[in-house]
């Protein structure tokens, strides 16, 4: 197999090796492997024209589009930094993102150019707001320029975290942190990075979350072709798998609406060859739902975060049987080239079997967070080593359970309850769609375990049925004492539950500690 370090050998390589292959498809449109590396080298005058020089931040604000990837491999390719905003953040939220970063230009599609150039006027910078269809046809019209691609430990993306336990932080990755353990035939023995002749991989995740650039990144490394939608929408989904995609990532949420849309029953998906699921906890039910209803896709579970570009560990399609597999709880092995270490608090690594915090070793590591030194040195220790504020187990084979957040472990009565466990025993309840787990303060127990609680459509539930439905499976002291029916759940844009938002009323003046 060919290895590369940088997105410029691998355009070069597929505009070579495939130049007529579809790089991106989007709503009929298709842009070659030859496309991509002609448009991206005219972008990179573009680029030139408008002031931006090797190190410049230059951010997208817009849904998922193809011209989004080519302005992200054009950064690539000359070494400017993409940083692409989730488009359903706040204008305050935008603003925030464009001066911590200093953007030049701001592309955006076109529903997002009012948007872009309101919120631009208020930051310093003053971005230039530049519509990206606009964009691709200036740059057609342009000479591609001479440049000189960067070093391949030299940044080229700056993504923000989701936002889950604080305020999103800007991770800076490089073109080694992106390709280090992306090359086609890594992640050996689980298939996954080995395509044929017209795999496609569907892109449906936003593109300003590891799970939407990431999987292209993934994509363009394999030199096939990706099928990009603007949003995730369950249809599109169910269509893009019977049009012929082959391999996709979703996040638990996400694949809770797919597979129960009530389209998903007559769904043939039998095209999808590899479901990969993660970014979250994956309730136990809804993934033997799913395998159920998508019997001939294998299915991987992911583990990682957007300091670490990304997938680090991936539990196999063999893990996946539906009867008696205590191993389909588990977030599985690390990926060839990732050490992963599960560490006490004075960082030593815990015997397996035990609970820690799970740490990184890895190629595709951050080197830090952008301007914020002291949760980069909190991070990531003297030996390299990064520290996830994930709570986990090894088993004596490496595979590595996650329980929760190390932020939202509950300690109720001495004992420590880890909210994912909790909702994966209520999840099953029929009447319940949704569910979060949070700790309120207690006199009695320190804090005490409350469930939140979204009813299926038409379905009602009290807080006495809740209760008893999770004492029968699991331990008592882990069931909730309280559940409040809550009308919808809040969730960030990768679809990851808000807990923090449900638990600041219950906090109010009062320090919540956090071990
Ligand atoms: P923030 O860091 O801003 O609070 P975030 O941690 O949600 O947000 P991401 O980088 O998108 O931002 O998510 C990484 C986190 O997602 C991991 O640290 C872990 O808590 C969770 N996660 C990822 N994959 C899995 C998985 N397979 N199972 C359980 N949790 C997962
Ligand atoms: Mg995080």
């Amino acid at each position: 197999h060919h290895s590369y370090t940088t997105f410029d050998e691998i355009l070069q390589f597929w505009a070579s090796e495939r130049p007529d292959a579809t790089a991106f498809e989007q709503d009929g449109r298709i842009t070659t492997y030859a496309q991509t590396d002609d448009l991206t080298r005219r972008l990179v005058t573009l680029f030139k024209d408008r002031g931006v020089a090797n190190g410049d931040r230059i951010a997208w604000l817009g849904k998922n589009k193809d011209i989004y990837f080519l302005l992200y491999l054009t950064a690539a390719r000359m070494g400017a930094v993409m940083v692409p905003i989730g488009w359903r953040l706040a204008p305050r939220e935008i603003a925030y993102i464009l001066e911590d970063t200093g953007a030049k230009l701001l592309f955006c599609g076109d529903e997002f150019v009012e948007t872009a150039q309101t919120v631009s006027q208020d930051v310093p910078a003053k971005p230039q707001v530049i519509e990206a269809e606009a964009a691709r046809r200036e740059a057609s019209q342009l000479p591609p320029a001479s440049y000189d691609p960067p070093a391949a430990d030299e940044p080229i993306l700056q993504l923000y975290t989701s936002g889950t336990t604080g305020n999103p932080k800007g991770a800076v990755l490089s073109n080694a942190n992106l390709l280090g353990l992306r090359n086609p035939g890594n992640e050996a023995g689980l298939d996954w990075n080995f395509y044929e002749d017209g795999d496609c991989m569907l892109i449906a995740m936003p593109c300003a979350h590891i799970g939407g650039t990431g999987l292209m990144n993934i994509a363009v490394a394999n030199g096939i072709r990706s099928e990009v939608q603007g949003e995730f929408t369950p249809i599109g989904v169910l269509e893009a798998i019977e049009n012929g995609a082959t391999h996709m990532f979703i996040v638990p949420a996400a694949l809770q609406m797919v597979v129960q849309h009530p389209r998903a029953a007559d769904t043939d998906f039998s095209n999808l060859k590899y479901l990969m699921y993660g970014a979250a906890p994956m309730p136990l039910e809804l993934l033997k739902e799913a395998v159920k209803t998508m019997p001939t896709t294998k299915f991987l579970q992911a583990y990682g975060m957007t300091e670490t570009s990304g997938t680090i560990s991936l539990l196999p399609p063999d893990d996946h049987s539906l009867e008696g597999n205590e191993r389909m709880r588990s977030a599985g092995k690390a990926v060839p080239g990732v050490q992963i270490e599960v560490r006490d608090s004075n960082n030593n690594e815990v015997p397996r079997g035990e609970i820690g915090e799970v740490c990184i070793k890895s190629p595709s590591n951050t080197a830090g967070y952008w301007k914020l030194p002291e949760a980069t040195a909190s991070t990531i220790d003297d030996d390299g080593w990064l520290h996830t504020g994930d709570a986990g187990i090894m088993d004596a084979d490496g595979y590595v359970y996650i329980q929760d957040r190390i932020k939202d472990m509950i300690i109720s009565g001495g004992e420590n309850v880890y909210p994912a466990e909790v909702e994966n025993a209520i999840f099953g309840h029929p009447a319940i769609a949704e569910v979060a787990v949070i700790g309120i303060p207690s006199e009695k127990w320190g804090e005490e375990v409350k469930a939140c609680v979204v009813c299926k459509a038409g379905a009602e539930i009290d807080e006495g049925e809740v209760i008893a439905y999770t004492r029968e499976r699991i331990a008592a002291f882990k069931a909730p004492k309280s559940v409040d029916v809550i009308p919808e759940m809040p969730r960030n844009a990768s679809g990851k539950i808000l807990r923090r938002q449900l638990r600041d009323p219950y906090w109010q003046g009062q320090d919540r500690q956090v071990s």
